[in-house]
């Protein structure tokens, strides 16, 4: 540990005061020796800039890395010349206007995407998105060469990485990485290939408000400390607009809610200021879509006019003999309409997490747009609140993920930091009910196991069926996966004991295993999330379980009560032809109508008409069952001498 601290400062010294003390430590940087040293990044993927952070080892403070001279972010642009060789950050931005069909940006929008996804929006990308009949992940075409966004991210990140290398001299293998609390398990899985196409162990994805809060501090209490809080997280960026309502008690967060417009951003703060410039000046926007040069020039101005009016009260510029004037209040106004749409998704993420404003305890500015005073404003007049914005809130992701690295990196104990699972896991039992081993919302890592037998007598397989969901019938939620457990060795009904064990580890790899306990044979398979299952899909899934939650318990309960009915009927048949010699005739009848009775109401489907049946066979077998009983227990005891 002492040594690890020693060689990281170092480096830092090597990198920041540029004092080589090589020869003095003994450390050859071209052997690369000091890659035992484990440093692991946090990275913030983003969907206009991405950055790279690490926790200083000196200070205990994470820092974004930057060269020198350069910004700390970089464009999450993806350029590639006629030769294939991609460019990626501010020198493939430029290229933007003069080869659109060249340039990727908003790459992350496809990350775990089919095309159906996003057929919706192609005209929002001016590069070839393609369509190839098929759920399966969408593709961008340039020239004859096709990328799929993993590989497209991962060029961002195989960037971040270098940079990271140069800056630190040393080899960078291991990152987290923030991805929107709304990412689903195929595109939190998209970004994990991205990071190892890259060359990253990408050891934990963490969502983009959990992050940004650790760099607020919240939830970093000690151990022990149950405090709950509840923190709304309001992440304006450059073209989409998220707001996360997460709950932390006891380090763990707990995303309550998340809300927010795929397509709302500081790109649309530059479009108003354009227009407004148009209209002052009174040029049609037919004209100006023809000037593809102007409008580069535009836009590039009025991003400059926004930055500016953050903290002074006017913009002034003339190009091309158009005046660029616009003062701040000109700027606010042109603006509200936009900052109001972020309110209103404020009000359904509250709605959504059954809160009021009153019961949120922090508020956390997130994204480069925020630092408009008018959004912070606004926010904080909704919120009725103070708000956290001290911290640089273009880096405020990347800091939280270089935190969360360093407590992976077992450099801070004192901190317990863990994921929950958003959807409930579970297997199919009789009646093709869910039965769940892993609720909504446990934390990972998270291990259970439940006992379940066979129906049928000398049953040899039994079917193993992974879903994930809410609802309480499986044809309902989302299959995972199958695998039969074969070999079970011969027994009646009800005597074999199969052990079937979830375990999610802490990347939320899901393995299912089963095992036969009398005979120990077992089976186990390792649940990789599907691709192609879109956001629409999963929040359907959420919405539809609490519209149908009333006749689902119905269901269930109808269910539960006809595969109770018929393991009783299947019991009481076996008892009857046992022990036929020790029953009445009249008992022989009785039994038989009470039997007839139950099977006609479990053909009814008739829950309240079967629970009564089944108590009705009931009081007609018990009596005559206590008794063979005694008579068994009789015989039983008078061979032994007392
Ligand atoms: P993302 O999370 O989408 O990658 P960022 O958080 O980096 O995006 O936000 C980028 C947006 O922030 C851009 O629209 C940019 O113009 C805007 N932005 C950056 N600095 C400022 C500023 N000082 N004032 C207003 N907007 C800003
Ligand atoms: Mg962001």
């Amino acid at each position: 540990m002492a040594v690890l601290t020693k060689a990281a400062i170092f480096i830092f010294n090597f990198t920041f005061l540029n004092i080589c003390k090589m020869a003095k430590i003994g450390i050859n940087l071209s052997t690369g020796s000091l890659q035992k040293e484990e440093i692991i990044v946090g990275i913030d993927l983003g969907t206009t800039n991405s950055l790279v952070a690490i926790m200083h080892p000196d200070t205990k403070q994470p820092i974004v890395l930057k060269e020198f001279d350069a910004s700390s972010m970089v464009p999450s642009v993806v350029y590639f010349d006629e030769f294939e060789n991609p460019k990626v950050g501010e020198a493939a931005k430029s290229f933007l206007e003069i080869a659109p069909d060249r340039t990727i940006f908003s790459a992350k929008r496809l990350m775990g995407k089919s095309y159906q996804d996003v057929k919706n929006n192609q005209s929002f990308f001016s590069y070839r998105i393609i369509d190839d009949n098929t759920d399966s992940m969408v593709k961008v075409q340039i020239g004859d060469k096709f990328y799929s966004p993993i590989d497209l991210s991962s060029l961002i990140l195989k960037e971040l990485k270098t940079r990271a290398e140069h800056i630190l001299k040393t080899p960078v293998n291991k990152a987290v990485i923030t991805v929107p609390a709304y990412f689903n398990d195929a595109q939190r899985q998209a970004t994990r290939d991205a990071g190892k196409l890259a060359g990253l162990d990408v050891l934990r994805i963490i969502n983009e408000p959990t992050a940004a809060s650790l760099a607020y501090g919240l939830g970093l209490q000690k151990l022990n400390d149950t405090n709950e809080k509840v923190i709304a997280v309001y992440d304006l960026g450059g073209g989409t607009f998220d707001i996360s309502i997460l709950r932390i008690v006891d380090g763990i967060f707990e995303v309550l809610s998340t809300n927010g417009d795929t397509y709302l951003g500081g790109d649309d703060f530059d479009q108003v200021i354009i227009d407004y410039w148009l209209n002052k000046n009174g040029i049609p926007k037919d004209e100006l879509i023809k000037n593809k040069s102007l409008t580069q020039t535009l836009r590039i101005k009025a991003e400059q006019a926004k930055k500016i009016l953050s903290k002074s009260e006017i913009y002034e510029d003339v190009v091309e003999g158009i005046s660029l004037l616009i003062s701040k209040d000109n700027f606010e106004s042109i603006i509200i309409p936009l900052i109001d749409k972020t309110i209103d998704c404020c009000k359904n993420v509250l709605k959504d997490a059954g809160l009021n404003r009153s019961q949120i305890d922090t508020v956390v500015m997130v994204g480069g747009s925020t630092r408009v005073p008018l959004v912070t404003k606004m926010v904080s007049d909704f919120f009725q609140t103070d708000i956290n914005d001290s911290v640089n809130p273009d880096e405020v992701v990347a800091l939280g993920a270089a935190i969360q690295a360093d407590i992976l990196s077992g450099n801070n104990k004192e901190t317990l930091l863990l994921d929950i699972t958003p959807l409930s896991l579970g297997i199919e039992t009789a009646g093709g009910l869910m039965d769940v081993l892993i609720p909504r919302n446990s934390k990972i890592p998270s291990k259970a196991s439940r006992q379940y037998t066979t129906q049928i007598d000398g049953q040899s397989g039994m079917r193993i069926s992974v879903f994930q969901g809410e609802r309480d019938l499986v044809k309902d939620n989302r299959k995972l996966a199958e695998f039969n457990l074969s070999g079970i060795p011969g027994m009646p009904a009800g005597l074999p004991k199969v052990e079937v064990s979830f375990l999610i580890n802490a990347d939320g790899i899901l393995t299912v295993s089963a095992k036969e306990l009398r005979s120990g044979i077992s089976q186990s398979i390792e649940v990789r999330p599907q691709n192609g299952l879109s956001d629409n899909q999963v929040e359907k899934m959420l919405m539809e379980s609490i519209e149908h939650a009333k006749e689902d318990i119905a269901l269930r309960a109808l269910t539960e009560a006809k595969t109770e009915g018929e393991q009783l009927l299947n019991t009481t048949e076996k008892f009857m032809v046992k022990n036929k010699n020790s029953l009445s005739n009249e008992e022989l009848l009785l039994t038989a109508n009470a039997m007839q009775a139950l099977q006609l109401a479990i053909t009814m489907n008739d829950k309240n008409l079967i629970q009564q049946k089944i108590e009705a066979l009931n009081d007609t077998s018990r009596p005559y069952a206590e008794r063979i009983m005694n008579e068994a227990i009789g015989k039983a005891m008078s061979g032994t001498k007392i």
